[in-house]
């Protein structure tokens, strides 16, 4: 069965896109711990992030710091953090999350309130800001 990222990819469901080549998608984590927190996802449907072959590996590294950029231009945090679980959705994705300031809890088990019209509003933002 399609994981739901591969669902987002097809457009059967929708998402916050932030950015899109032919090969990888990024839009923002439905459930962010972070205003930003973004998805770095190749659109070959392969679960574990270490079974990707290496080119495949470098390519979504090389994607998720563009986008990571245009976070950092949008956005201004201290940095952009990175986590890969993979624990919820089989399919290989990197989490980009900007850290505003130090004492900031980076955790997926952290959890922030962004209503409807931010995370539109961040998409735009961080969409404009991404170079490809
Ligand atoms: P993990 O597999 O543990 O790295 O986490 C999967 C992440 O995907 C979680 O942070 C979820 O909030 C996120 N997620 C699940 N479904 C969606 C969706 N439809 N759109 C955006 N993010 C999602």
């Amino acid at each position: 069965m399609a994981t739901i990222f591969t669902k987002i990819i097809n457009g059967e469901i929708p998402c916050y896109k932030i950015a899109e080549n032919d090969s990888h998608i990024a839009f923002l984590d439905i459930n962010p711990i972070a205003e930003g927190h973004t998805l770095v996802v190749p659109k070959k449907e392969i679960d574990y992030i270490f079974d990707l072959p290496d080119e495949l590996l470098a390519d979504t590294m090389l994607f998720a710091k563009k986008v990571a950029a245009g976070i950092d231009k949008a956005l201004n945090p201290i940095r952009t953090g990175v986590i890969v679980e993979g624990l919820e959705v089989p399919h290989a994705h990197i989490h980009l999350v900007p850290i505003y300031k130090e004492s900031q809890e980076v955790s997926l088990k952290r959890k922030v309130d962004v209503s409807e019209n931010r995370m539109k509003e961040l998409a735009k933002l961080i969409s404009k800001a991404v170079e490809i």
